[in-house]
């Protein structure tokens, strides 16, 4: 079978690999989309410290199960499309021993620690499946990018009663917004990209704000009455964005932290003690997570086709890789179609 396979930075080839063969436990699935991750992106530009080289990318996957172990329950069968929940969970950590498994100490994600799915078929534990019957393997692909967002919102305990302001709307922002918008909240989109601004507002933003235009801190106050956001999320992952949103937010905020900054940041810490704030990471997502965004994508509400800038067969699949590293802003969400 073929599989694309990121040889070291810069570099991707396509290479032949046996077929893997499922254990008991396990189910072969025959991989149908994959989408590229942000991670697969920082894994091709050197960039991702969690990664050793050679490494086959991708955990956003829609599949259709091929054949099955021994021990895996009847519900799943042959010719089944599923969707795959790409983490691990060690049973024994802080995490784990609090139910908090998306943020196992010792989690192993596809296509990060391990291996992942760019390749025509690969091998997974039938108990880290799950379905719609309703979903396109389009959609399925889709699942897991926005569960990031929608596990950041829980964190954030995000209600109807909170305006929510997102910085950045990349693929993890737009599931920001989502989720927000699910749970009844007021949502400010932020970004320096208006077209970004404006797939923001499809998928749930009220406004959109262009923070290379006007100040952000008036425009935010005025939309709050002088308060601030309740909620503030960081997805784009630089310093000056990680301290805007404890500058930006209201007393008795709550700051979600998604991206990873690229450098040590310096906080004007009073403002942790004087609005007395809740700061707090998200990482990955709850399988919770995963049966509240299929829901949303049932509901046919968002936004698949927009939000979905390129879909390639596997052969150009390193191709648009190098594309999207020569021009990041150009994408939101590629798809790879292996058939
Ligand atoms: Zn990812
Ligand atoms: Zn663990």
């Amino acid at each position: 079978m073929k599989s694309l396979v990121i040889d070291r930075p810069g570099s991707t080839s396509i290479i032949e690999k046996d077929r893997p063969i499922p254990g008991p436990n396990d189910v072969l699935l025959r991989t149908r989309v994959v989408g590229f991750c942000g991670s697969d992106l920082s894994t091709y530009r050197g960039l991702n410290p969690l990664v050793n080289y050679p490494r086959v990318p991708g955990h956003e996957i829609g599949a259709t199960i091929e054949s099955v172990g021994t021990e895996v329950p009847d519900k799943w069968k042959c010719g089944q499309d599923v969707l795959v929940l790409p983490y691990t969970a060690c049973g024994r950590c802080a995490a784990c021993r609090q139910g908090r498994v998306n943020c196992c100490q010792h989690n192993e994600t596809l296509g990060v620690q391990r291996d992942g799915a760019m390749a025509e078929y690969f091998v997974a534990p039938h108990d880290k499946l799950l379905t719609s019957s309703k979903l396109s393997l389009t959609e399925m692909a889709l699942v897991e990018p926005l569960t990031v967002g929608f596990h950041a919102v829980a964190r954030g305990r995000v209600t109807s009663e909170d305006t929510v302001a997102i910085f950045g709307c990349g693929a993890i922002g737009l599931g920001v917004i989502a989720g927000a918008a699910v749970r009844g909240a007021r949502v400010i989109a932020i970004d320096v990209d208006d077209s970004k601004l404006e797939l923001a507002c499809k998928c749930g933003a009220s406004i959109g704000i262009n923070s290379l235009q006007g100040s952000l801190h008036e425009q935010l106050q005025e939309l709050t009455e002088g308060r601030g956001p309740e909620v503030i999320v960081e997805a784009v992952g630089l310093g000056q964005t990680f301290r805007s949103a404890v500058e930006e937010v209201s007393f008795a905020g709550r700051v979600v932290y998604i991206g990873y900054a690229k450098a040590p940041v310096e906080y004007e810490t009073k403002f942790f003690v004087m609005k007395e704030l809740d700061i707090l990471g998200s990482r990955n997502a709850m399988e919770e997570d995963f049966q509240a965004v299929i829901g949303l994508l049932e509901g046919g509400s968002f936004p698949v086709e927009n939000v979905i800038t390129a879909c390639v067969p596997l052969l150009e699949a390193g191709t648009i890789l190098h594309q999207w590293s020569e021009a990041p802003a150009g994408f939101t969400k590629i798809q790879v179609d292996l058939g």
